[in-house]
């Protein structure tokens, strides 16, 4: 297990609303760490619609899903909040100072004295390959992240998938790669017209093979060797393959809140609506994964919930210091904590 981490405030979950909720910390004075399962922020936002158009950011008339969140992270750069990736929080449990301690499924151990869960739809893992056994290949030869080019060069590279991060995979592949195999399910690749054109470029220069197919089964005991493409139903056959790299998009999945002692209603966080707590004290709800009367999913609301909870929270760990409220036009102890001043 590694050393722990210990900050006043552990966000889980980078989504939007995680992100300002680091935001407001930050402005209130609070130290705060986020983690996040993606190995990257934004949430519903970029791994769902990323390139779509959000108009009702209050002051916002329109901005896409990715540069909505380009803009949350600019936003908190003054705190120089650090942001995890990668990792899964898998328990919460408390020490006997009565900090909260969260531990996540890569070993990674933060203590902190409040915990705010934006959990929103769920920690998003990856869309597994269902090839029966294949899975002893794990982390080995078959990966669901990109790797790096020593881990490409020279040898036969098979992405799977249909989505835009398949097509820059592969694209990042052929260069170091010995072969590269775009294999996907659907008819038309989901992806950007500008991926497609350099795509498409590859594939006529023998760079990239692109095939329509799934894989039937593989070969090898200790090590992967070849697997089955079927191209049509009287159609097979079998390629090399050195690292097979899985791009099938990922999928929310709800953290065991029970587990952690947070009680859900039907897999939401009840809270109040003066602090955004749940019942277990220190441990706040924001966003999508709470509720309470009239609550709507909508991010504005969510912006809401983490400035009331980032005040609660503040207000119970400096509980001799009085918690006024202050502009961040006009007040320089804002100013300075923003870097303006
Ligand atoms: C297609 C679509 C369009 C939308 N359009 C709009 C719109 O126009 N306006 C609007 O207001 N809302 C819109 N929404 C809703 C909006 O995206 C959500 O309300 C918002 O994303 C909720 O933010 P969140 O931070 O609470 O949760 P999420 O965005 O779900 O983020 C939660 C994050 O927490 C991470 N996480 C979860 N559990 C763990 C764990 N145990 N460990 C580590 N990380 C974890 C997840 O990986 C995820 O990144 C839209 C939603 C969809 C699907």
């Amino acid at each position: 297990m590694q050393v722990a981490i210990d900050t006043e405030a552990l966000i889980i979950g980078a989504g939007p609303i995680g992100l300002f909720q680091a935001f407001e910390l930050g402005l209130l004075g609070v130290d705060c760490h986020i983690v996040e399962a993606l190995d990257r922020p934004g949430g519903q936002c970029t791994e769902l619609y990323p390139d779509k158009p959000i108009y009702d950011i209050p002051g916002t008339a329109y901005t896409t899903a990715e540069d909505f969140i380009q803009q949350l992270l600019a936003q908190i750069k003054p705190f120089g909040t650090e942001i995890h990736t990668g990792q899964t929080v898998e328990s919460l449990t408390r020490n006997d100072n009565g900090d909260y301690v969260a531990t996540t499924e890569t070993g990674s151990v933060f203590t902190a004295k409040k915990i705010f869960l934006a959990t929103g739809a769920g920690a998003f893992t990856p869309v597994k390959l269902r090839v029966d056994g294949i899975e002893q290949f794990n982390n080995k030869q078959v990966h669901y992240r990109s790797l790096e080019k020593q881990q490409l060069a020279g040898n036969n590279v098979v992405i799977v998938g249909d989505n835009n991060t398949a097509v820059h995979c592969a694209i990042d592949a052929c260069d170091h790669a010995k072969s590269v195999v775009l294999l996907h399910r659907k008819r038309r690749l989901d992806a950007t017209t500008e991926s497609l054109a350099v795509l498409e470029q590859l594939v006529a220069n023998h760079r990239i093979e692109q095939i329509k197919g799934k894989i039937t089964s593989y070969t090898g005991n200790s090590s992967l060797q070849k697997i089955a493409i079927q191209k049509s139903t009287d159609h097979t056959q079998e390629y090399d393959v050195d690292q097979l790299i899985v791009k099938l998009g990922n999928s929310p999945k709800q953290s065991d809140l029970d587990g952690w002692g947070v009680a859900t209603t039907a897999r939401h966080i009840p809270v109040d609506t003066a602090h955004y707590q749940s019942e277990l004290p220190g441990v706040f709800a924001v966003g999508d994964i709470n509720i309470y009367p009239a609550k709507r999913k909508l991010i504005l609301c969510g912006f809401h919930e983490a400035t009331l909870a980032a005040f609660s929270a503040t207000a119970s760990l400096r509980p001799e210091k009085p918690l006024h409220l202050q502009y961040t036009t006009t007040s320089t102890e804002l100013q300075k904590r923003l870097g303006i001043t």
